[in-house]
């Protein structure tokens, strides 16, 4: 019932069937609908609220056998909110509700200990004033930092019961000074507000952010859990922990977590305290460590999923407060994928599910080269794996601005000119987010930051758990860090670093560098490969790849690609080597200068193809001809034009020349290139360059046949086709220029077609009669079916449509279903009337994104094909589609 109960209610109802009402401490569950409703009324409690509240609250003082606010043995709740899938860190939490000037007396009588008492009094106000009445936290540190320097002592611990007391006081009057009221003595009042505050966090700023990082609707809602308190500050044989039924970071079988004796839970995962690890607990509280082990394997075979608990032992009795399917990384949730199944956890499908495939891509994240040394400037703990390098900052603001800048420069590189966009990446490489300890409201910036690095806290931080869910690289508790925000350096060992230098990262051993140090790309583990072979054995979806190099090929391969499924030939005239010859041909006059040109390209064009075909083997490589406008290849109009002016006041030699480039490049030039003479309409328009890329293509196959005996299985693609004619024409095209290069159609290629614009989409029954194959392109699709050009919205409005929720993603990354996917079932579904086998394709980026292949999947693709690092994502993802598709689960 987790819709309606949120992960955290159902989860504590279920654990209480299954463990027993003793191990879980009683109490109730106020819906997620209550707190849409509340949204609905603008934040209003709805009516029959109160009541059911108050009757929840009468059976659990029947079963607690104690009374909200009983002076002499008061019950004691926690108001914790719970949604339907967790927000780690984003909700807010009350602890110890229920105590005011005359309960905490009879708590004091009751438990005997009455620095407890006051110590959990003060805490409460604490809270409630910072969590439900937004009174900033900075002002009760400065009162405790006070107390302590009038006291003489140094930990909060070593305050005594008068100075708790006191501290209680000046917290209290620090209430009535910020909020005008006195603090709430009436217990019910404070369970009021506190349910207020919880369905208000769900609106606040930071889960927000978080919901619309991690794609959770908006209208989902919170649930609120009252339960009661169980302590674990009442002494040395108290405690409070988390753990993990494996180890969170690797996946390995045992346990793993963190625990602090004699604390709240809010201790623990604050990252404030430096914890101990649960190991440890066998040692203090040795039955309690034995019953939490038992009861982790119990949770997992009935959920049959890695669990994360939340625990208390008070006076060495164990208490289960909360359990969830942990958030893992991807190489966790591989391993334990694996593992379960060598256990007969789990079968095959099933542990396939529990698997998040589009984290898997953090697998195929790079880390230092381990064959090259680095001065380690410091180690802390590997919180979340990758290796990252970038400049240092450290506020979260920042990260979010230098990477909106970043992008805004790359965005003006030419799409298509990946060397100069390479060459961007290596000298730019982003930002590290340097900071004592992090807090929710830093998670804008974990998104835009390539890593984080923290001075403070361990693997159950909330740096260590945001970055982890994010697939972020993430170092933490790096102690040896003296990390100045006032003056903005790190110190470490003697070295200072400011803010802007370079720093990097290993979130898999912990280590720290100031070193440039070569980022490389990783191995597949063991454990991975068993994932993917059962995925490829699970799957009906080919995999394909987008690559135009042979490295890129290679690398496909390496990631288990079947085939090419886009191989964008306009990077082959970027190189260095090609573009004066390209430029060359655009620019010529006379027919056989052109022609002259094309033949300079040819056997540099004849190359390539050689290095696809032999590095796919026997695998399909569709080739796609030339696609791009011819402006493309030639420099910006203004810049040209500032050339002319120069040379003009210089009387330079190169002037008419450059006069020539500056009328060629206005000729070009188009308002709309996007929408402009690109694709088929180019080859139409200047059928030689097709010509060329034929012929180099038919020689190609030609020369790997005769060399391996082994023809090479090529398929040409004609981009941007809108009429049947088009492709007809371009079909007769390549078939004509392919003989005379000695190739038989359909023996030695064959031809299809890219699917990208709704035109082609309403009349793909008739493009199908001159197409053996149809791919696809999603990008155009989207572009042109939405009318957002694909290379400015993201600067542009998208962010705007994200936030009034106009758009859930961006459209360029999950396919828009009820418009864009139903163009590209209807040219599927067109395509296959006239010919029931015609293969089916898709080569835009959504070829890789797990919840669009989901989509491709139910529409009858035959494959997908995405960049080489997806192709491992892809691969998983089909399985999933499939299996769920065919129910076969559970
Ligand atoms: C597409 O449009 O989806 C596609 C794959 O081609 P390109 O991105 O090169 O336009
Ligand atoms: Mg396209």
């Amino acid at each position: 019932m987790r819709d309606l109960l949120g992960g955290k209610g159902a989860n504590v109802a279920e654990m209480t069937r299954i463990l027993g009402p003793e191990r879980v401490p009683a109490g109730f569950t106020i819906t997620t609908e209550a707190c849409v409703a509340y949204m609905a009324a603008g934040g209003e409690e709805p009516s029959g609220l109160e009541e059911e509240i108050a009757e929840a609250l009468a059976r659990l003082e029947e079963l607690s056998g104690k009374r909200l606010g009983d002076p002499e043995d008061p019950l004691l709740v926690s108001v914790r909110s719970g949604a339907r899938e967790s927000m780690p860190g984003m909700l807010d939490t009350v602890l110890n509700l229920g105590l005011n000037d005359r309960s905490v007396r009879g708590l004091a009588g009751r438990t005997s200990t009455e620095r407890f008492a006051w110590d959990s009094y003060r805490r409460f106000v604490q809270m409630f004033a910072n969590v439900v009445r937004g009174v900033p936290g900075a002002r009760f540190e400065r009162e405790i930092a006070e107390i302590k320097n009038a006291r003489g002592v140094r930990s909060d611990t070593e305050l005594d019961v008068g100075a708790l007391r006191e501290l209680t006081g000046r917290f209290t009057r620090l209430f009535g000074e910020e909020t005008g009221e006195d603090f709430p003595q009436e217990p019910r009042e404070q369970l009021r507000q506190a349910v207020r505050a919880v369905f208000d966090s769900w609106l606040g700023e930071r889960a927000v952010a978080y919901r619309r990082i991690n794609r959770i609707p908006d209208e989902w809602g919170t649930a609120v859990n009252v339960q009661q308190m169980v302590f674990g500050n009442k002494g040395e044989s108290s405690g409070s922990g988390v753990a993990f039924s494996r180890d969170e970071l690797t996946g390995a079988p045992g346990p793993s977590g963190d625990f602090l004796p004699n604390a709240q839970g809010e201790d623990v995962v604050s990252g404030v305290r430096n914890t101990r690890d649960i190991s440890e607990l066998a040692g203090a509280m040795p039955e309690a460590h034995r019953e939490l082990m038992k009861i982790l394997k119990t949770l997992e075979r009935h959920y049959g999923d890695m669990q994360d608990v939340e625990f208390t032992v008070e006076d060495g009795r164990l208490y289960m407060l909360q359990t969830r399917n942990a958030k893992r990384p991807a190489q966790a949730a591989v391993r334990f994928a694996v593992d379960a199944v060598a256990e007969k956890l789990l079968s095959r499908e099933q542990a396939l599910l529990t698997i998040d495939a589009g984290g898997l891509e953090a697998l195929l994240h790079r880390t230092f080269d381990p064959g090259l040394a680095y001065a380690p400037l410091t180690r802390g703990v590997g919180a979340s794996p990758g290796a990252a390098k970038g400049f240092i900052v450290f506020t979260a603001a920042e990260a979010i601005v230098a990477e909106e800048r970043r992008r805004e420069a790359r965005r003006g590189i030419r799409r298509t000119d990946h060397e100069a966009l390479a060459r961007f990446d290596a000298e730019n490489p982003g930002v590290v987010l340097v900071r004592p300890f992090t807090e929710a409201d830093d998670v804008g910036g974990f998104h835009a930051a390539r890593g984080i690095l923290t001075s403070e806290g361990g693997k159950a931080s909330h740096a260590a758990l945001v970055a982890r869910g994010m697939g972020r690289p993430c170092v933490c508790g790096a102690s040896e860090l003296e990390i100045d925000l006032e003056a903005r350096v790190v110190r470490c060992g003697g070295e200072e670093l400011a803010a802007g230098e370079l720093i990097a990262i290993d979130g898999s051993s912990g280590d720290v560098t100031r070193d440039d140090v070569a980022l490389v790309e990783p191995r597949i583990t063991p454990e991975f490969e068993a994932v993917l072979s059962w995925s490829d054995e699970l799957r009906t979806l080919g995999v394909r790849a987008n690559a135009d190099t042979p490295r890129d090929a290679q690398r496909a391969r390496d990631f288990g690609a079947e085939g090419i499924g886009l191989c964008r030939t306009e990077h082959m005239f970027l190189a260095a080597d090609r573009q004066p010859k390209m430029r060359a041909m655009i620019l010529a006059e006379a027919d056989e200068d052109r022609r002259a040109a094309l033949a300079a390209l040819l056997p540099l064009q004849r190359e390539d193809f050689e290095g696809l075909f032999a590095a796919m083997e026997e695998r399909p490589v569709t080739i796609r001809l030339l696609d791009p406008p011819l402006h493309e290849f030639l420099p910006a109009r203004l810049e040209v034009q500032h050339e002319v002016e120069r040379a003009r006041v210089e009387q330079s030699d190169d002037l008419a020349e450059l006069e020539r480039l500056l009328e060629r490049v206005s000729a070009l030039e188009e308002t709309n290139p996007m929408l402009g003479t690109r694709g088929c309409r180019l080859g139409i328009l200047q059928p030689e360059i097709y010509e060329m890329q034929v012929s180099a293509i038919a020689q190609a196959v030609r020369a790997v046949r005769e060399r391996t005996g082994e023809p090479p299985l090529v398929e040409i693609m004609i981009p941007l086709v809108d009429y049947e004619q088009e492709l007809d024409i371009m079909r007769a095209l390549v078939v004509r220029v392919a003989g005379a290069e000695g190739l038989e159609e359909g023996e030695d290629y064959t031809v299809g077609t890219m699917i990208e614009l709704p035109r082609a989409c309403c009349v793909a029954d008739r493009i199908a009669h001159h197409a053996d194959f149809f791919s696809f392109g999603t990008n155009d699709l989207t572009q042109t079916a939405l009318g957002f050009s694909r290379d400015d919205v993201e600067g542009k409005f998208l962010a705007a449509y994200l936030e009034r929720k106009i758009v859930g993603r961006s459209p360029f990354e999950t396919i828009d279903e009820p418009g864009v996917g139903q163009l590209l079932r209807m040219g599927a579904w067109l395509g296959r009337k006239t010919k029931p086998n015609l293969k089916l394709g898709i080569c835009g980026e959504h070829g890789g994104d797990p919840e669009s292949i989901e989509f491709f999947q139910h529409s009858g693709l035959n494959y997908v094909s995405c960049s080489p690092f997806r192709v491992p994502v892809a691969r998983v993802a089909a399985a999933q589609s499939a299996v769920r598709a065919a129910g076969s689960a559970l």
